[in-house]
């Protein structure tokens, strides 16, 4: 039998996907897909996570249309060919940098955002002028089942196929040949994706997690800081791959800051958060037993509430916790704040430095120079002083990890570059072809290339 890659090769050689107007009206297209089913799109959020409409609007749905919207108005720019320079040497010539697509992408998505983190990649695949493959989360049944349904609709699908399932239609996937597979997700199965691609040399693009910390210096503002910690962390219910994990506080502010981090929280869900319509859920019974068991790791000062029956855990605030506490260990991505103390920001340095790579970074401080020492220590997927999460909404920022939090950026322009290939080109011109460049190679040759090479 055929493969999706193989069929989808096909067609991706008959040159289906290089037209930019193709590429324009598939964009278009999924634009319309998420404009006219948006109702439609809500409900299965809500259906899978508990997504408040607002926070799915935002994040599911306006988040890639702009994306969309702006690789539209790009698209022309983006594929142009780039002028380089040309060295001595190489003249008489005139050299290109040609953007080209590298073929059949394949995608593979997670469920905490499953609209977002699938289409995103996807739009930049096809703005790049491949053929994809899309395989989103089967955790997110809901969400998975309407995007098969209009996929199909509204997109090409000689050059676009979707492909639900799990681990066994994901392994089948990974065993076809593509020429860029991009996996967003846990390390773990980032591995398994790596590995299997290493038999077509395939180049991998993986959008990991793992533990982003948050300094709050001395200097901080801390209720403008406790209001933006409180909304990246309990955005989704925690359940964001940039959410701030765990706080390190400079212990003479530290119960202020756990103060206003209250004030934030009754602000933002009320006295009751269980009853909010901005709060989430966990995804899904084996992920909220997960994260309830990691509650054990602290004393929970604020929250600590669970409902197994509606997958409820309330925004919890975390003190004395233990450094070998499994919750210091592993990924939270649930609404568990631990926060620790640090005698200064350098402490913190030391902690972040001593742990693999985050996804991202957030430091809080009046003083710049902070700022500057914690960016210029640390190593990061990705950071924003005095804010959470707000990197990775600017598409002139790539958003990605390093180390063991991913390889490779994407969104706005580098989004696009990421599935091309980026073809150097010389054109020679033929009018002059001086001799000089040729042997027989003389003393005088020889003098002159000393003087311009
Ligand atoms: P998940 O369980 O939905 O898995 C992700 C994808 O991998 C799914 O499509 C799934 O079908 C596939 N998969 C699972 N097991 C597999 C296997 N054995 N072989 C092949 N494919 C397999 O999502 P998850 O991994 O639980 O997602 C949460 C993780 O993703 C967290 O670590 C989070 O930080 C990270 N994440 C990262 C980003 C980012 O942009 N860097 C975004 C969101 C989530």
């Amino acid at each position: 039998m055929t493969s999706v890659a193989e069929t989808l090769r096909n067609s991706y050689n008959k040159g289906v996907t290089r037209p930019l107007p193709w590429r324009k009206h598939q964009l278009e297209q999924m634009v319309k897909m998420l404009e006219e089913n948006e109702s439609a799109f809500l409900d299965a959020l809500a259906a899978d996570l508990g997504k408040p409409r607002v926070e799915g609007f935002i994040t599911d749905i306006a988040f890639v249309t702009s994306e969309v919207k702006s690789m539209i108005k790009n698209l022309k720019k983006w594929n142009k060919p780039e002028r380089v320079g040309t060295p001595l040497v190489a003249m008489p010539g005139k050299s290109r940098l040609i953007p080209e697509p590298v073929g059949v992408v394949l995608v593979i998505a997670p469920w905490n955002y499953p609209v977002h983190l699938l289409l995103v990649p996807v739009a930049g695949a096809i703005a790049a002028g491949n053929a994809v493959v899309m395989k989103p989360s089967e955790v997110t049944t809901n969400t998975s089942s309407l995007l098969a349904s209009l996929v199909p609709k509204y997109l090409d699908s000689s050059v676009i196929a979707l492909v639900e399932g799990g681990v066994p239609e994901t392994t089948d996937l990974l065993e076809q040949h593509f020429d860029h597979i991009f996996y967003t997700g846990n390390g773990t199965v980032g591995r398994i994706v790596m590995a299997a691609a290493v038999k077509n040399l395939t180049p991998v693009t993986l959008e990991l997690g793992g533990k982003s910390p948050v300094i709050i210096d001395a200097s901080a503002n801390l209720r403008v800081a406790a209001r933006r910690v409180a909304w990246g962390k309990w955005l989704n219910a925690g359940q964001t791959c940039i959410a701030p994990d765990y706080v390190m506080v400079n212990s003479s502010v530290r119960d202020g800051f756990v103060d206003e981090l209250g004030k934030a929280i009754t602000e933002f869900f009320g006295e009751e958060p269980k009853e909010s319509e901005s709060y989430g859920r966990i995804v899904s019974p084996n992920h909220f037993a997960r994260v309830s068991a990691l509650m054990e790791g602290g004393t929970a000062v604020i929250g600590g509430e669970t409902d197994a029956a509606t997958r409820y855990i309330a925004p919890t605030v975390l003190l004395d916790v233990h450094p070998d506490a499994q919750i210091m260990k592993e990924e939270i991505f649930g609404p568990l704040l631990p926060i620790v103390d640090v005698a200064s920001t350098d402490e913190a340095i030391a902690h972040i430095n001593a742990n693999p790579h985050p996804l991202a970074l957030y430091v809080f401080t009046g003083d710049k120079r902070v700022a500057a020492d914690v960016i210029d220590r640390t190593t990061a997927g990705g950071v924003t002083v005095n804010g959470t999460i707000m990197h990775f909404s600017n598409p002139n920022l790539p958003f990605g990890g390093i180390g063991e939090s991913g390889m490779g950026g994407y969104h706005g322009k580098s989004g696009v570059r990421l599935f091309q290939h980026m073809k150097p080109v010389l054109t020679r011109g033929t009018k002059m072809d001086p001799s000089i460049a040729y042997p027989p190679y003389t003393d005088r040759k020889a003098k002159i290339f000393r003087k311009v090479l």
